[in-house]
């Protein structure tokens, strides 16, 4: 799995919720939880991060309370703006979350 921004469909992948930057889901975040500013690459630039990130690897703009400090701002990468919380992919709990991400991650990659 990889999030690089386009407007594709990703089918049978974490983003298979985005189509066109409409929102199948709507489920709410939980707050605090982060799995996805963690588990799932990301292609697109994201301030201090300037080739993305890994699979598995901490956005720089996650703070220590799992809220992303851009939020709400024009430099927040698009793919962050366009995700939506998806029961299929969130689970109930934030572990389950992240197992799930980091498996259909490995999944399409
Ligand atoms: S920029 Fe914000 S929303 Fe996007 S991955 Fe980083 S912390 Fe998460």
């Amino acid at each position: 799995m990889r999030i690089d921004g386009s407007e594709r469909y990703y089918d049978n992948s974490f983003f298979n919720f985005i189509k066109q930057g409409g929102v199948v889901s709507q489920m709410m975040c939980r707050a605090g939880c982060g799995a996805c500013c963690i588990a799932p690459s990301i292609s697109t630039p994201i301030p201090g991060m300037p080739n993305g990130k890994p699979a598995g690897v901490r956005c720089v703009q996650l703070d220590e309370r799992n809220f992303c400090r851009i939020f709400g701002q024009s430099d927040r990468p698009a793919v962050c703006s366009a995700f939506s919380a998806d029961e299929a992919t969130c689970g109930s709990t934030r572990d389950e979350a992240l197992l799930r991400i980091l498996d259909m991650e490995q999944a399409t990659t």
